[in-house]
C-alpha cells in the first residue's frame, strides 16, 4: 500500500478562498472588517516566522493585522495592559499571545487576560472548558485544522479507534477531545508511555505531535490506517520534517499528511477562521443590543 497523500496546501487554499467570501460579506454589508491582534514578547526566530505568516495570511484574506512586539525582558504587567486594551478596542476581534512567553511569564495569567469572545487561539479556560463539554466558540487552530482535513477527505471517525500521540495542551488533548467529540475511541500516549507501539498499531487514525524525527515507523502504524503528522522539526541539515518515517509510515497507511505541506497551512488559516467567526459574534451581539434598544423606546 502507499498513502495517498493528504494535501493540507490546497485544503488551506480552498478555506481561505471561502474566507476571502465572507470578509468580503462582513465589509460590503456592514462595513466590518475583521481585526486581529498579535502580541509577541521577545524576538525568538521561530516564533518570528509564525507571526509573519499569520499576519500574510491575515492580509491575504481581508482580515486588518496589527502586532504588538515587547523587548524579551518586557513586564508582565506591561502585556496584560496592552491585552486589556484590545479587548476593549471593538476593532480587534481576534488577540493572540506568540508562545512560548520568555520564564519570567505566567503564561496561565497572560492568557486568561484575554477577553474570551477575542480568544482566537481557544487557549483560555472558558475555551478550553467549551471544549470539554463540546460546545466550544474557538477551537484551537492545529487540531481544529488536523479535523477539518480528516473531514475533506472523508474519514470516517465515529466508532474508529483514534491514538494521539502528545498531550500537549495546545495540539494533544484538544486533538484527542474533538476526536471522542465526534465519537472514536481514544488513546493518548505521552512521552511516560511504555511501548508506544503496542498503542499505536490499533489506531485506524494516528495522530502525532510529539516534536520527535522519526519517532513513528512503518511497523508501528496499522495497514490502512490514516496518519496525520503534526511534528515540525527542522534537522541539523536544515530539513523540516515530521515526527513519522515519512516512506515507511507510507507504505502501510492508506492516507497521510506530508510535512511540510500538511497539518501547517491549517493551523494558520483555522486562525483565520476564528477571527472571522469572533467578527461575525461581535456584529450579532451589537444587533442585538440595537434592537433590544428600538423594542425599549417603542414600548
Ligand atoms: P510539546 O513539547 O508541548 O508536547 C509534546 C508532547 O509529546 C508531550 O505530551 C510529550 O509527553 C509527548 N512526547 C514527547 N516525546 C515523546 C515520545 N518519545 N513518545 C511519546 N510522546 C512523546 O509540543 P507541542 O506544542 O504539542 O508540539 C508537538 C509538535 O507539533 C512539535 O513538533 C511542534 O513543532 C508541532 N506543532 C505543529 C503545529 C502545526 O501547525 N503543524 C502546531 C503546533 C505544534
Amino acid at each position: 500500500m502507499t498513502a495517498r497523500i493528504i494535501d493540507g496546501l490546497s485544503v488551506a487554499a480552498e478555506k481561505r478562498a471561502q474566507c476571502r467570501s465572507l470578509t468580503t460579506a462582513l465589509r460590503e454589508r456592514h462595513g466590518v472588517v475583521p481585526g486581529l491582534a498579535v502580541v509577541m514578547v521577545g524576538e525568538d526566530p521561530a516564533s518570528a516566522v509564525y507571526v509573519r505568516k499569520k499576519i500574510q495570511a491575515c492580509a491575504d484574506v481581508g482580515i486588518a493585522s496589527r502586532k504588538h512586539l515587547f523587548p524579551a525582558n518586557a513586564s508582565q504587567e506591561a502585556v496584560i495592559s496592552q491585552i486589556a486594551e484590545f479587548n476593549a478596542d471593538p476593532t480587534v476581534h481576534g488577540i493572540l499571545v506568540q508562545l512560548p512567553l520568555p520564564r519570567h511569564f505566567d503564561v496561565k495569567a497572560v492568557l486568561e487576560a484575554i477577553d474570551r469572545e477575542k480568544d482566537v487561539d481557544g487557549f483560555h479556560l472558558y475555551n478550553v472548558g467549551g471544549l470539554v463539554i463540546g460546545d466550544t466558540v474557538f477551537p484551537p487552530c492545529t487540531p481544529y485544522g488536523v479535523m477539518l482535513l480528516l473531514d475533506h477527505v472523508g474519514v470516517e471517525i465515529s466508532g474508529r479507534n483514534a491514538v494521539v500521540v502528545g498531550a500537549s495542551n495546545i495540539v494533544g488533548k484538544p486533538m484527542a477531545l474533538m476526536l471522542m467529540q465526534r465519537e472514536a475511541t481514544v488513546s493518548v500516549c505521552h512521552a511516560k508511555t511504555r511501548d508506544l507501539a503496542q498503542f499505536t498499531i490499533l489506531a485506524d487514525i494516528l495522530v502525532v505531535a510529539a516534536g520527535c524525527p522519526d519517532l513513528i515507523v512503518g511497523p508501528m502504524v496499522k495497514s490502512g490506517a490514516v496518519v496525520v503528522d503534526v511534528g515540525i522539526n527542522r534537522l541539523a541539515d536544515g530539513r523540516l520534517v515530521g515526527d513519522c518515517h515519512f516512506d515507511s509510515v507510507a507504505k502501510r497507511a492508506s492516507m497521510m499528511t506530508p510535512v511540510p505541506g500538511g497539518v501547517g497551512p491549517m493551523t494558520v488559516t483555522m486562525l483565520l477562521v476564528n477571527t472571522i467567526n469572533s467578527a461575525q459574534r461581535a456584529l450579532t451581539r451589537g444587533l442585538r443590543a440595537q434592537m433590544a434598544c428600538t423594542d425599549s423606546s417603542a414600548a
